[in-house]
């Protein structure tokens, strides 16, 4: 069992610590004493980063990945071209081309720089459509993505640079990790715009809305997912970087709900009494996705523990305090989040 000081030694990169769990991730490490470098396109949009260093770069040019990495032991490689549903499913061409270079470039620079470690975060959307046909669907389990079928463009791009992440890992000896995210939701996140996923916009949408009116859902609100709350999702990928595991590994909740229910848990948090109008013209994805978390408890002897209740007690406040600063949110004015936004 590893001392709390010897888990966090060394000098970390994370990319992508510009945006959503990069930047909870810079904010973790630093909590446990390590020095950070973190490098995005563009720099956090809602509070400074607490990054001992910050660079500005496009991690699609290969010298810029190598400058990044450039003295560092760990890198979590976070940076993606990445939304909710809406996005990923109109820009396939620019995104799978976007990502692949990222990745490329990442772990050759990352061989050639001498990184220890390298934890490539993968997703939920590697697993193949046929396996989530209904709602009640059975908890994926990491041997079911292969025979593949993901979501098109950034499940297909996904899947091949966790084949490409294992290959460097074989041919280099690069220490690799694979972690598959699961719908991670929380404060500090995109809420509107596009790129915010569904519990933000579930979160904005109620946010908005008078009490008794009615608020837009997409699809018949019957489809299902589990949310990972983003404090257990950076706790759970720093687990995962120190542990021995380089094979692909879930890192999510098995706490299934459908949309309507995660409407009515929001509205239950935001004390509003709303109406569902469905609008099944959108895009909503598979129709069931869940976790299995077998492996993750048998490696980890952990798993996220934060209920998704709770989760939005912390995420609904900080959306509802965006919206009310430029004047949209409509009362009630919910009560300050309990504790803060990361649990532990
Ligand atoms: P995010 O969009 O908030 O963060 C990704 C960051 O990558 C952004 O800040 C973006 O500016 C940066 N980026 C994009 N292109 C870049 C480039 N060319 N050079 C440098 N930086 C670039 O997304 P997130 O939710 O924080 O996701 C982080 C990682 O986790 C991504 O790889 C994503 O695919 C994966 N993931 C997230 C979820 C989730 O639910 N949030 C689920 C599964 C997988």
């Amino acid at each position: 069992m590893k001392s709390e000081a010897d888990r966090y030694h060394g000098t970390v990169l994370v990319t992508g610590a510009g945006g959503f769990i990069g930047h909870h991730l810079v904010k973790f490490l630093k909590s446990k004493g390590l020095w950070v470098r973190g490098v995005d396109i563009k720099k956090p949009e809602y509070e400074p980063s607490p990054a001992d260093e910050f660079l500005v770069q496009d991690l699609r040019v290969p010298e810029n990945c190598q400058q990044s990495v450039r003295g560092v032991r760990d890198v979590y490689q976070l940076a993606a071209d990445m939304g909710g549903i809406g996005y990923i499913t109109r820009n396939f061409a620019s995104l799978s081309r976007n990502n692949v270079l990222i990745n490329a470039n990442m772990l050759q620079a990352s061989h050639l720089e001498g990184v220890d470690r390298y934890l490539y975060s993968s997703s939920a959307c590697v697993y193949p459509s046929f396996l989530q046909h209904a709602e009640s669907v059975k908890g994926l389990r990491e041997q079911d993505a292969i025979p593949a079928d993901p979501e098109k463009g950034y499940g297909w791009e996904k899947l091949f640079a966790e084949q490409l992440t294992t290959y460097y890992g074989e041919d280099y000896g690069l220490g690799v990790h694979v972690v598959r995210l699961h719908n991670v939701y929380g404060p500090l996140g995109a809420y509107q715009g596009g790129r915010e996923k569904a519990p933000a916009a579930i979160c904005r949408k109620v946010a908005e809305a008078e009490e008794g009116s009615a608020i837009e859902v997409w699809g018949d609100g019957e489809q299902t997912r589990s949310f990972c709350y983003v404090g257990d999702c950076v706790d759970g990928l720093s687990r995962i970087m120190e542990s021995d595991d380089a094979k692909p590994i879930n890192l999510g909740t098995e706490e299934l709900v459908t949309i309507n229910e995660l409407v009515e848990l929001v509205c239950g948090v935001a004390g509003k009494h709303l109406r569902k109008q469905y609008d099944v013209s959108q895009p909503q994805g598979v129709r069931g996705r869940n976790s299995d978390n077998s492996r993750l408890r048998k490696v980890l002897n952990w798993e996220p523990k934060t209920r998704l209740e709770d989760g939005l007690k912390r995420t609904y406040p900080w959306i509802w305090s965006r919206l009310d600063k430029t004047g949209t949110a409509k009362p009630p004015r919910p009560k300050e989040a309990l504790g803060p936004p990361i649990p532990r």
